[in-house]
């Protein structure tokens, strides 16, 4: 007999989400079809029941699409996975949740006007927990300080609450579906429940990796009803305000909004700055104010990005052995400044060539052949060929109307000599640089 299985499964797909396609159908295999009976092999006793609950009907309505027959679907459990358990193979180590980063803490944490909410609102729960901001939600964009916030305040409660760290539990919302999925597969969903249910502190973070999952929602929802109504705090981050998630529970939704939500905003300039004194106080690194500013400036308000930045300067500086200056900072992050840089036309690049080789621009348009203006003129041409997308013709164009030959041979010249000349090479690396951070 076929696989009947095989052929519905792609309805089925288009059908469901994704989420519980992968979690109820995909694991499902084809056993056989005989006498009106479609035979199928399932985990477990709890996955059956679930299907039998939630998908029969689709189930058996598509599988008489492809038999033209009326069909009764039956269930067998699959065998080695059973003889495995009994074994104690396939129980997963549950992951280890109270473990917080000791470099995430509230003294760490730079304040400004954009989190300052954020902020104070987590150090009252921490303070107090259960009893002020009951539950408490943070919502701000990507790499400005949630996770941050959420280990400030384990860390905190550990060390100036005599909180027990077992009874703090700090989870990925992608975690705690996994471990879910688990649990639900191995039959371990007891023991799943009484995890969460038995702590003092639930954190969890990325709280919007769960919509669209209706499974983990529900089992939220109940994990959090249990925490509430025994006055244990809750708090929970996001990447958004409660109803902008899509796919969210209205349940949920307004579970969050009994409580308090603050949000962080995009940091302004200051606080970046501030954040990256901080981080070099931290690491021990000197770095000077306008070299701060420069990158404050040229990084969007994500503090992960400023982070990076700020290492890469660091790594470099030592590696070459100078000082943090801001040229040493447009060098290395050409690549992030880039994004908002201008685009490159032959007229800018004109204009850098002829500020590094301190020429008029009408000189380097010009037809005059001295040396220290001609070199100039060809790097300027040899750029603009790398740099834009123009044709011989075009770039003539705008150096004062030369032929297409006079560019290549410039082109050329330029090419050939950056391999025998070295100062000549860093000179047009050095204005390449220059042009692309603009
Ligand atoms: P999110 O979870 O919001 O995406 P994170 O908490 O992971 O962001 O923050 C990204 C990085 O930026 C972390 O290294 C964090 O320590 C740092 N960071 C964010 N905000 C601040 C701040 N106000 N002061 C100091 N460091 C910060
Ligand atoms: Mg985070």
């Amino acid at each position: 007999m076929d696989d009947i299985f095989s052929l519905i499964k792609p309805k089925i797909a288009s059908i469901i989400n994704e989420d519980s396609y992968k979690t109820w159908i995909e694991p499902i295999q084809f056993a056989d079809y005989r006498d009106g009976k479609c035979f199928i092999v399932v985990p477990n006793t709890f996955f059956r029941d679930w299907i039998i609950e939630n998908f029969e009907q689709i189930l058996t309505t598509l599988i008489k699409d492809v038999t033209k027959s009326d069909t009764k679907i039956e269930y067998i459990l699959k065998k080695e996975e059973k003889a495995e358990e009994k074994k104690g193979v396939v129980v997963k180590k549950p992951l280890k949740y109270n473990i917080f980063n000791p470099r995430y803490t509230f003294e760490n944490f730079v304040v400004g006007a954009s989190n300052q909410f954020a902020n104070a609102a987590c150090l009252a729960v921490a303070t107090n927990p259960g009893k002020t901001y009951n539950p408490l939600f943070i919502y701000g964009g990507v790499g400005l300080g949630k996770t941050h916030l959420l280990n400030a305040i384990g860390n905190f409660l550990i060390k100036h609450n005599n909180t027990s760290a077992d009874r703090i539990c700090y989870i990925t919302a992608e975690v705690f579906t996994n471990e879910l999925i688990n649990s639900l597969r191995y039959e371990k969903m007891e023991d799943f429940r009484n995890r969460f249910r038995k702590m003092d502190i639930l954190l969890i973070d990325d709280i919007q990796f769960i919509a669209g999952k209706e499974r983990t929602q529900a089992e939220f929802f109940h994990t959090f009803n249990a925490l509430y109504d025994n006055m244990k705090q809750i708090v929970v981050t996001s990447d958004k305000f409660p109803r902008d998630i899509e796919n969210f529970e209205e349940r949920l939704r307004s579970r969050f909004e009994w409580g308090l939500i603050a949000d962080i905003q995009s940091l302004d300039l200051e606080t970046k700055v501030a954040i990256l004194n901080k981080k070099a106080e931290y690491e021990n690194v000197e770095l000077p104010l306008d070299v701060a500013f420069f990158i404050a400036s040229n990084v969007d308000d994500n503090v992960r990005s400023l982070e990076g930045s700020l290492t890469r300067i660091v790594a470099f500086s030592s590696l070459k052995g100078t000082t943090i200056t801001i040229d040493l900072a447009r060098e290395v992050m050409g690549h992030l400044i880039k994004e908002k840089k201008k685009e490159i036309t032959i007229d800018l690049i004109i204009e850098e060539v002829s500020s590094y080789f301190s020429i008029k621009i009408s000189d380097i348009k010009s037809n005059k052949r001295v040396r220290s203006i001609l070199t100039p003129r060809q790097v300027a041409m040899y750029l603009s060929r790398k740099l834009t997308d123009s044709s011989l013709v075009g770039i003539g164009e705008k150096f004062g109307g030369k032929d297409h030959a006079t560019i290549l041979h410039s082109i050329k010249k330029i090419e050939d000599e950056q391999k025998i000349k070295k100062d000549l090479k860093r000179a047009v690396e050095n204005i390449e640089s220059r042009i692309k951070s603009t």
